[in-house]
């Protein structure tokens, strides 16, 4: 092979693709990361995200060597999560369209992937935030099935911790250098990357290139093109690097087209939420305790079963829903006996509050005014939704089966009378996070043909593969699923380019 300016090239700097570099790295690469953002924006979506990690687990046990002297085990509870159990709910969520080899490579390797990610020295906590349920005065906390673990100080430490480790290891970082074009050998090789950084257009050469660009979620022609129009001017809930452009030209040279393309990950939000991620508020604008809300639209009506599951497997696809309403604007009311369960990421949140009802509605009127509400309407609903909720027990732990009768559509679990005053409205609309469709990759992380042959010299990890997610997606799964097949796409790109 000729002499490369690197042997691996990674293309992106959040968990997928920095999790290649520090494989490759430890291999014994010579590697670089090219991302497009500046310094200061770096660590693309992951550096916004919750930090939540899907592992498998068999019991807390399991998870103590990874938490460390991070976190207590003894202030929390959690339930086996086997490989069987991770390898439905990936498969229930998404009708059972998902790549059933790639989803068993995630499965399988999750739980490894994870406790190598603590022996570098990222840190890890119990995810008491996310899904979990505090119930007021119980003595421990119930870790949500399969979302027991976070990074401690969620995304910005996930992406601090990985910068940091992979300069000690001695990975270098061009900023503000977008990939633009993959550089190719006459037998199909990938040899290089052209790029566009602060000093013009270069070429840099490389033996083996790992794609970790994320997905075109930023792109609003490609949003556009692939979602359909009604998602042209959604809010992005994440960064504003991730347009697509390296998908496009993967697919152009060859890479088999995957997955979803009309298919997103996107999630009711404070409607007040800013067009583009800011890092400020990273995820704190999620609303996501609606199983335990009444929600209703502009036209004061219900239009989905809140309760249809814990919200970590229908929180995905409800911005597809929500986007289907009048303006994309709902409202999530809850009374006081659910306002203690709220997620505390609501408390940056501004709700309309209300000793009544009635005066709810009122005031929901005189803040949106302009959008027209149907208060009559929405009175109407939230009255006849008290008077549908059956008898039973109310749990917030378990899906309870505490239902309405008669309504259209019906609520399934934790339906709940609203009546202990004061009221709280929250609006909420939604945000797109990343998207489905992508290309192919095989269990190598090596990008493949139409013909399923590897494109040599070419890896991909993260959300710019496709054929993971289906309509929907079980809540860690996007980082895990970035981190496994980052680990793996490293440790191949090594190998090939030191010819082993
Ligand atoms: C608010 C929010 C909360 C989330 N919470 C969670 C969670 O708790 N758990 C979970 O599993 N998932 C979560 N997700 C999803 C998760 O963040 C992603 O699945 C994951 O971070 C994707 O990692 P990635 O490395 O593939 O992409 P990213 O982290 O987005 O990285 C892509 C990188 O590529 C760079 N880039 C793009 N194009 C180019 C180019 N042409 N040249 C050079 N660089 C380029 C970008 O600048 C960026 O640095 C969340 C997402 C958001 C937005």
């Amino acid at each position: 092979m000729p002499n490369a300016d690197f042997d691996v090239i990674v293309v992106g700097a959040g968990n997928a693709a920095l999790t290649a570099a520090l494989a490759a790295r430890a291999e014994g690469a010579r590697v670089v990361v090219v991302e497009k953002a500046s310094q200061k924006l770096r660590g693309g979506n992951t550096r916004f995200s919750g930090g939540l990690f899907r592992c498998t687990y068999a019991d807390l046990e399991d998870l103590i060597p990874i938490v460390r002297s991070h976190d207590n085990p003894d202030t929390v509870v959690a339930d086996p999560y086997p490989r069987e159990t991770y390898l439905r709910d990936l498969e229930r969520v998404a009708g059972g369209r998902n790549d059933q080899e790639l989803s068993t490579t995630l499965v399988d390797q999750s739980y490894d992937t994870v406790r190598w990610m603590a022996d570098l020295g990222v840190p890890w906590e119990f995810n008491r935030a996310v899904g979990a349920v505090t119930v007021p005065g119980a003595a421990k906390v119930k870790l949500p099935l399969g979302g027991a673990l976070r990074v401690k100080g969620e995304g910005v430490i996930l992406s601090s911790a990985l910068f940091r480790i992979a300069e000690e290891a001695g990975v270098s970082v061009l900023y503000e250098t977008q990939a633009l074009r993959l550089a190719t050998a006459n037998d199909g090789r990938v040899t290089g990357l052209e790029v566009r950084g602060p000093e013009g257009l270069n070429l840099l050469n490389c033996r083996a290139l790992v794609l970790g660009s994320g997905g075109f979620q930023a792109n609003p022609e490609m949003r556009t093109a692939y979602l359909g129009p009604a998602w042209s001017l959604v809010k992005v809930r994440g960064t504003r690097f991730n347009t697509g452009e390296m998908t496009r030209e993967a697919l152009a040279r060859g890479a088999q087209s995957y997955g979803e393309w009309a298919g997103c990950h996107a999630t009711p939000i404070d409607a007040d939420a800013p067009i583009y991620g800011e890092l400020r508020l990273t995820d704190k604008t999620n609303r996501l305790s609606y199983p335990f809300s009444v929600m209703v639209n502009l036209d004061g009506e219900r239009f989905v079963d809140e309760g249809e599951d814990f919200n970590l497997y229908t929180y995905a696809k409800m911005g597809r829903i929500i986007l289907q309403q009048r303006s994309a604007t709902v409202f999530q009311i809850f009374d006081q006996k659910t306002v203690p369960l709220l997620e505390t990421r609501y408390n940056t949140g501004s709700p309309v509050t209300a000793d009544t009802l009635a005066d709810l509605v009122d005031y929901i009127d005189a803040r949106y005014r302009s959008l027209n509400i149907r208060k009559a309407t929405m009175l109407k609903t939230l009255e006849e939704y008290n008077a549908a909720v059956a008898d039973g027990v109310f749990n917030p732990d378990v899906l309870d089966g505490k239902h309405t009768n008669g309504l259209k559509p019906e609520k399934t679990n934790w339906a709940i009378r609203l009546d202990q005053p004061p009221f709280c409205a929250y609006p909420v609309s939604l945000g797109i996070t990343f998207t489905f469709g992508g290309i192919r990759i095989d269990t190598n992380a090596q990008v493949v043909d139409y013909l399923e042959r590897p494109i040599p010299g070419l890896f991909a990890t993260g959300e710019i593969t496709g054929g993971f997610f289906y309509s929907n997606y079980p809540a860690g799964a996007g980082l895990m699923r970035g981190a496994v097949f980052g680990r793996i796409a490293g440790q191949h790109a090594s190998m090939l380019a030191r010819g082993l």
